[in-house]
């Protein structure tokens, strides 16, 4: 799953945008950094190395020198004594004097006695008992006939200064006459040289040709005297002469915090070594700062990409809940003018210009759908308002007598069921005629049977014209049996319209040869409502009734 994708596959712009943010600007700024402090934590160990370097062999080159100068003296006064050993007394004492670093100066004769012994202040002092010559300086010297120079060592006679000694033998032509002996506490000098290291962070270690520590600065975890241990012989088959290019090392064990140090070694002219070491910790001191620096720098990049995230969310999400705010709130037929809004920023003003433009083509297929489906309702209606008069049409026909246009048995019924209910709610009088052409069958027989069909439309409309009230109803139940329905129509009314029926069809004059008064007549039963009646049944059997009664009467006449 990508940075900025949920489960669901949905991915948030915003969320990439702040983590390719972050990255270009933090990544960079860290890289950087690191880069820059790799540089300059480089730097500063080339220049600790040089300097370990030049300050090992430079002070190589300071006790090398000293010790020359004790040497030079020592070795000057030896010749002097050559040649008068009778100013050995005021020149020693003048060696003394002007070599302050001397602690004691003696001389010997050519078999070990000592013959003289002064202090630095130049004050005799008592000759050790049995001479020097069992001792080995005296012995190298008269082997040798050369200076030599002793390793460090404590000499009870100085106290318990740890000194060496430089000896000179006095020769006479080339015969060894005595020597010279002048014991120097090197550690004082030392001492000045590395408190002037330690200062600029350089600790001082000076061994003897016998792995003795002759100086170690405080910080060494070394003693004076001390063996140096497999440490120091280490250190001594490290060391390169003075005036060679010195290896730099890194070791640990040097220091008393343990701390690693980078450490350089240098072999002095009479065999010693001169160690110089320099903590790994002021590698990073100046580093320090920078990192501090650098902190600052990605703190503030942080608070910089933070305020840009922020201020880019705010912007966007202000911008697109106008849009959505826009979108949500458009109703058809409105106008949607996202673009009118200032706050946009310019790459959404195409994307609100777009909505504008789907709310306005909205719109236009919504005006011509409502054409259409104006068009459409219309036709509808069209159509429902032709069916709806097709079917009161066929409502019309499904009652109607096809041959008379007269009511047939069905709307008879419904006429006659409403009539009677409308009478019982209103009170008032229902009256029905019951009529029957009078001879018909013989009309058939001598007409035939569409001739008959003729004369009962005649007859109908002759009835039809007797009716002088639009409520009146006349049907046709069947045969040539007629019935009218009379509504708020008394029977003396009825009675009436009975008469006016029989003279109507009378007037009608249809022919009839085969009825004794020559053309068509009707006998009419008249009923009107009474209490006797308890349905519509009724009512028609008693005019039913009062139709035999005129047919029994002699036809072509009413009866009630
Ligand atoms: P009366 O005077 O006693 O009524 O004699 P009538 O011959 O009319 O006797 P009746 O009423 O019983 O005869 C009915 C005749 O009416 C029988 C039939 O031939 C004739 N008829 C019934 N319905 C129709 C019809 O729809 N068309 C024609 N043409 N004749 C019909
Ligand atoms: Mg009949
Ligand atoms: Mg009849």
């Amino acid at each position: 799953m990508q940075s900025g994708e949920d489960a669901s596959g949905t991915w948030s712009m915003r969320h990439r945008l702040a983590l390719g943010l972050a990255l270009a600007t933090l990544l960079p700024v860290l890289l950087f950094g690191a880069a820059l402090l790799w540089s300059q934590w480089r730097d500063s160990r080339d220049t600790l190395m040089l300097r370990l370097d030049a300050n090992a062999r430079l002070n190589a080159g300071v006790i090398d020198d000293y010790l020359d100068a004790q040497q030079a003296g020592l070795d000057l006064l030896a010749d002097q004594m050559a040649m008068d050993l009778s100013r050995a007394k005021p020149d020693l004492a003048k060696l003394l004097y002007l070599y302050p670093g001397m602690l004691r100066a003696l001389h010997a004769d050519a078999d070990g006695n000592v013959t003289l012994v002064r202090d630095a202040r130049g004050r005799a002092l008592a000759p050790p008992d049995g001479g020097v010559g069992g001792e080995a300086w005296f012995r190298w010297v008269r082997a040798q006939s050369r200076i030599h120079v002793s390793g460090v060592h404590r000499q009870q006679a100085f106290g318990d200064e740890a000194v060496v000694t430089i000896s000179a033998p006095v020769l006479r032509g080339n015969v060894f006459d005595g020597a010279l002996q002048a014991a120097i506490p090197v550690e004082r000098f030392t001492r000045l040289l590395s408190q002037s290291l330690a200062r600029r962070d350089l600790q001082l270690l000076l061994l003897d040709t016998d792995n003795r520590v002759i100086h170690a600065a405080p910080a060494l975890d070394f003693s004076v005297l001390d063996d140096a241990g497999p440490l120091g012989r280490q250190l001594r088959a490290q060391a390169r002469p003075s005036d060679r290019e010195v290896q730099v090392r890194r070791m640990s064990g040097l220091l008393h915090d343990g701390d690693e140090a980078y450490v350089a070694a240098v072999r002095l002219q009479h065999g010693w070594t001169l160690v110089l070491a320099a903590p790994g910790a002021i590698l990073w001191a100046p580093l320090w700062p920078r990192l501090l620096l650098l902190l600052v720098l990605l703190g503030a990049s942080t608070i910089g990409v933070g305020a840009v995230i922020w201020w880019q969310r705010r912007m966007l999400g202000d911008s697109l809940g106008y849009l959505l705010a826009s979108l949500r709130g458009y109703a058809l037929g409105g106008r949607i003018d996202a673009s009118a809004n200032a706050r946009l920023p310019d790459e959404l003003l195409p994307l609100a210009e777009g909505i504008g433009e789907l709310g306005a083509r909205m719109n236009a297929a919504f005006d011509e759908l409502n054409k259409v489906l104006e068009e459409r309702e219309q036709v509808i209606a069209a159509r429902t308002d032709s069916l709806r008069r097709a079917v009161a049409e066929l409502d019309r026909i499904s009652r109607t007598d096809a041959l008379t246009g007269c009511l047939n048995y069905r709307g008879f019924v419904e006429a006659g069921q409403r009539l009677w209910a409308e009478a019982h709610e209103s009170g008032k009088p229902l009256s029905v005629l019951a009529l029957d052409i009078d001879h018909f069958k013989r009309y058939n027989d001598l007409y035939g049977h569409a001739e008959g069909d003729s004369a009962l439309r005649r007859f109908a409309g002759a009835v039809r014209s007797a009716l002088l009230h639009s409520d009146d109803v006349l049907a046709r139940p069947g045969g040539e049996e007629f019935t009218v329905l009379l509504p708020a129509t008394t029977h003396a009314q009825a009675m009436h319209v009975a008469k006016r029926v029989c003279q109507r069809v009378r007037d009608a004059d249809i022919a009839h040869a085969g009825s004794p008064k020559g053309r068509i007549t009707v006998s009419v039963g008249v009923a009107t409502l009474s209490a006797v009646d308890t349905e519509l049944e009724d009512l028609l059997k008693r005019a039913d009734a009062a139709l035999y009664r005129a047919k029994d009467a002699g036809r072509d006449t009413f009866s009630d």
